[in-house]
């Protein structure tokens, strides 16, 4: 039974189906509620060949698999799905409006699950490393390159605090400023030199690899140095325009603010995943989406009994009175002692 009198007006509208819209839209789609995600189809996931810190896979699951997971089991709750890019959103009368690539959307409830971007250093035969010898981030790829020699490419604080973090996973560790001027402060100057961290300040000319698999840095004056993992910290590109215009509140970084429900600055705007300020990982994102569809959920739900929506859908439920069971009204007999 549909709850909304208007056919093109959504209870909720997703945009963004990677680890956390997926995971919001499985949580609204079982709790009857109409969800459609619109997804560009670029999630960060897709980068991942085995990821290893996903509750549930012992033996690891392709970041691609695990969205494919996510889009049956939220299919399966009635979510509906499409590929679309929205460009810019509006919001009137307590309704935004979704203009896309293809067309225009118009919801009661807009939760924006639409990542982030991280930069990856331009430095020739990198990009083909991505999610297999070159990496972000220390807490999902650490573990992996135990006692490998690691090359983290930076200049500033967070680079030393990358390759001082790094020590926990191998002996072998050096930084590469890639000719940029270092700019991190005296203290992570010391820290440097206390740990002895190998720094090389020469520009990186390219990256020789074989089938994805790092071998060395080439640098610009033809000297080498062998490695086999490398991590950047170059940055990251916060995918909050939507939010943005609608005027949510964001970090300084461009994070969306949200408080522990999910809830944006902005009335009926929920935001989840690596757009928000949370640490960037799937299990998160994926907590995130639930969250937030738990109080996207009970937002509405609150909504009907205040507008009486619920009563008419209660109206339509008792018109169909076989659905309903009846209730003796006659006392219950007094068992004999
Ligand atoms: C190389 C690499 C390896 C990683 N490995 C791991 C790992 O091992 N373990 C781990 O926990 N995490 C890992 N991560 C991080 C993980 O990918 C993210 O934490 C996760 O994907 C975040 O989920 P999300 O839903 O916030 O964003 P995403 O999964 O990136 O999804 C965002 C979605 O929004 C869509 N979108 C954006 N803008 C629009 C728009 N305007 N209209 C429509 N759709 C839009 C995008 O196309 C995308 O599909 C890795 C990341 C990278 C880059």
């Amino acid at each position: 039974m549909k709850r909304s009198a208007d056919p093109d007006l959504r209870e909720v509208i997703v945009v963004g189906g990677g680890i956390a819209g997926l995971s919001a839209a499985i949580y609204l789609g079982r709790a009857q509620r109409d969800v459609l995600v619109i997804d560009s189809g670029h999630s960060m996931a897709k980068w991942e060949p085995v990821v290893q810190n996903y509750l549930g896979f012992p033996n690891g699951v392709g970041g691609e698999q695990l969205l494919k997971n996510g889009r049956i089991q939220a299919r399966h709750y009635k979510a509906r799905i499409i590929r679309d890019e929205i460009r810019t959103v509006s919001s009137r009368k307590s309704i935004f409006v979704l203009k896309g690539k293809r067309k225009t959307y118009r919801t009661k409830r807009l939760l924006v699950a639409t990542g982030i971007f991280h930069l990856p250093p331009e430095i020739p035969g990198v990009k083909q490393c991505l999610g297999h010898s070159m990496f972000f981030c220390k807490d999902c790829d650490g573990c992996r390159v135990r006692g490998k020699r690691i090359a983290i490419i930076g200049a500033n604080n967070e680079a030393v605090e990358s390759a001082l973090g790094m020590l926990d996973y191998s002996a072998c560790v050096v930084l590469a400023t890639n000719g940029e001027e270092p700019h991190w402060d005296k203290k992570h100057e010391r820290w440097l030199a206390e740990y002895e961290i190998p720094v090389a300040r020469q520009r990186i000319r390219d990256v020789d690899h074989r089938k994805r698999k790092i071998r060395a840095l080439q640098f610009a004056s033809d000297a080498a140095i062998k490695i086999d993992y490398i991590f950047t910290t170059r940055g990251d590109i916060f995918h909050n325009q939507l939010a943005k215009k609608l005027g949510a509140k964001l970090d300084p970084d461009g994070q969306i603010k949200v408080d522990q429900c999910m809830r944006s600055s902005v009335p009926r705007l929920y935001a989840a995943g690596c757009v928000t300020p949370a640490n960037c990982q799937m299990i998160i994102a994926a907590g995130q989406g639930a969250a937030a569809a738990q109080a996207i959920n009970r937002d509405l739900f609150e909504e009907s009994l205040a507008s009486h929506s619920l009563r008419r859908f209660r109206e339509a439920q008792l018109e169909e009175d076989k659905t309903v069971p009846e209730v003796s009204k006659s006392k219950p007999k007094r068992r004999k002692k």
